[in-house]
């Protein structure tokens, strides 16, 4: 960022599994390993903060009126948790009460009422659907649990490497990569070849 500084933070998920879990000191820790001390060693703390993100999403919306009252944004926790936004859909809510407010005192209200009408302009929304269609990402992410580091490293790289073989296989049948280079790092002197010689005369293919 200008003036050489940076932002840096860390989401703890309160899922209560472990209950002796402390957000502040798994930040602290969280400083500390090396990748991000480097960047923070030295500097100087300009501001800093902590914030709850409700991350229950459709599954546990509540009753959003009640008589002279609406429940809006992350009160309501209409926040998309597979994106981790929930700007535009406290947005989306707002627009719709207001809405809602307006036809009620058009109407002759005076207040006091329960504005359900806020509650079908909810469910008849854009946001309604986008909620409804990511609403088993948080209990999948709670079944499966997170893909560790070094895990994830095994799956994502082996399976980009079989995608890629897969491609080149499918796409492209005539290309020759010598083995040696590929696996052994010599990526500049990988030879391709594209002439239509016979699977048997090639040096080796992958
Ligand atoms: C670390 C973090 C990163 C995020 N990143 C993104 C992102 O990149 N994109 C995105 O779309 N969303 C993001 N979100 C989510 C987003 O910030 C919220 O979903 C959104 O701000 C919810 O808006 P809101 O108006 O419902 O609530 P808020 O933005 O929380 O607004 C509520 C306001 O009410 C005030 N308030 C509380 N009590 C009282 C009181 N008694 N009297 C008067 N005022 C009061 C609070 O001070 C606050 O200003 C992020 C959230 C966090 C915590």
């Amino acid at each position: 960022m200008e003036n050489n500084q940076v932002y840096v933070g860390l989401i703890t998920d309160l899922g209560y599994s472990n209950t002796n879990i402390e957000p502040f000191e798994e930040f602290q820790r969280f400083k500390l390993h090396p990748e991000t001390k480097k960047y923070l060693e030295g500097g100087k703390r300009v501001s800093y903060g902590a914030r709850a993100i409700t991350k229950g999403g459709y599954n546990s919306l509540p009753k959003m009126t009640f008589p002279g009252g609406l429940l809006l944004g992350c009160d309501a926790g209409t926040l998309n948790f597979s994106k981790i936004k929930g700007a535009h859909t406290a947005m989306k809510t707002g627009m719709i009460a207001a809405e809602a407010v307006f036809e009620a005192l058009k109407n002759g209200s005076e207040g006091k009422d329960e504005l359900t009408s806020y509650t079908t302009k909810f469910e008849n929304s854009w946001l309604y659907k986008e909620l409804f269609n990511v609403r088993n990402f948080g209990p999948a992410m709670h079944k499966f649990g997170n893909v560790y580091e070094d895990s994830s490293m095994g799956v994502v790289f082996t399976s980009l490497f079989a995608l890629g073989v897969i491609i080149i296989s499918q796409a492209a049948s005539q290309v020759d990569l010598d083995a040696g280079c590929v696996l052994y790092g010599l990526i500049q002197m990988v030879t391709i070849d594209t002439t239509s010689r016979p699977q048997s005369e090639r040096r080796s293919a992958i």
